[in-house]
């Protein structure tokens, strides 16, 4: 009886030692591919938002009901999200507070940028990276949300001070209203080789809501108006409000859309998710804060 127990307990502890050995190389393996940088990543479950991966992952990573995977070619390319970007004292007195950086904190984040090795390219570079398959060295896109006219009067002097692309996400039907730039002011932008054009709606429409014809005729007429004022080729769609659903998708598909901005936080973008591309929401604090 001593021996087949003496037996029984080493089996169990070779058990042990075996399973721990095919988990622990299973655990290194998915995560270690991610402090390298751009590389195709695995199709395991990160846990629910936000999607940016730790530097000092555990292997206590816990599924979340809705997950979403970072699967397929991905690439760790931060999309940063501004709106008004104005003095803090001309913010407050228009009541756009919460959707405004103060125009001094703009300059230190673009040149915090321009210091520290950052490339910002064109929404269009990211997404044709993604679909072909191309690695990036160290990237950034910055994107500025619905054509406000404190956009030319005090940001489009920081980008030509740090050389620093950006994209601006134009709802076509409101230039030249109060409070908006006109399209002189976005031509100008655009001839200086900084500024990219991406649809953002003629109206800013919810492109949830209403039926095929309307969300159709907001997509094109938006894509239309920026190719013809611009010259350029704008096949980059961002969602007004962050609001997508898969019909909206299908259409911006049909109408020749390759990428699409949510405003699901994350650095990182993957090719599975080209119609919901991931952004991080920037406020008056230094880009230090946002993990870059
Ligand atoms: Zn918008």
């Amino acid at each position: 009886m001593p021996i087949i127990t003496h037996r029984l307990l080493i089996l169990g502890i070779l058990s042990l030692c075996l399973y721990l050995l095919i988990n622990f190389k299973g655990i290194a393996s998915s995560f270690g591919s991610r402090n390298s940088g751009e590389k195709f990543i695995s199709a395991k479950f990160l846990g629910n938002l936000p999607l940016i991966p730790s530097l000092t992952p555990t292997p206590t990573v816990i599924p979340t009901p809705t997950p979403v995977p970072l699967v397929g070619f991905c690439l760790n390319v931060p999309v940063l999200m501004y709106h008004h970007i104005q003095p803090e004292a001309e913010a407050q007195a228009k009541g756009q507070k919460a959707l405004t950086v103060d125009s001094g904190a703009f300059d230190l984040q673009m040149g915090y940028l321009a210091s520290h090795g950052y490339s910002a390219i064109s929404a269009q570079q990211l997404v044709d990276a993604l679909i072909s398959h191309t690695q990036l060295s160290k990237s950034i896109v910055v994107t500025i949300d619905d054509g406000y006219s404190d956009i030319y009067q005090y940001a489009y002097p920081v980008l030509q001070k740090y050389h620093i692309i950006a994209n601006l996400m134009i709802p076509t039907g409101l230039l030249g209203g109060a409070d908006y730039m006109s399209w002189g002011q976005l031509e100008e932008m655009v001839h200086s080789g900084l500024v990219f054009v991406g649809d953002h709606t003629w109206s800013h429409y919810v492109v949830t809501h209403g039926s095929n014809d309307k969300i159709k005729y907001e997509i094109v007429t938006g894509k239309q108006q920026l190719q013809d004022h611009t010259g350029q080729n704008v096949d980059t769609f961002t969602y007004p409000y962050g609001a997508f659903n898969s019909n909206a998708i299908s259409i911006l598909q049909q109408e020749g859309i390759k990428g699409a901005f949510s405003e699901i936080p994350g650095h990182w973008q993957c090719d599975s998710f080209l119609m919901t591309l991931h952004r991080s929401r920037i406020g008056n604090a230094p880009l230090s804060a946002y993990g870059l």
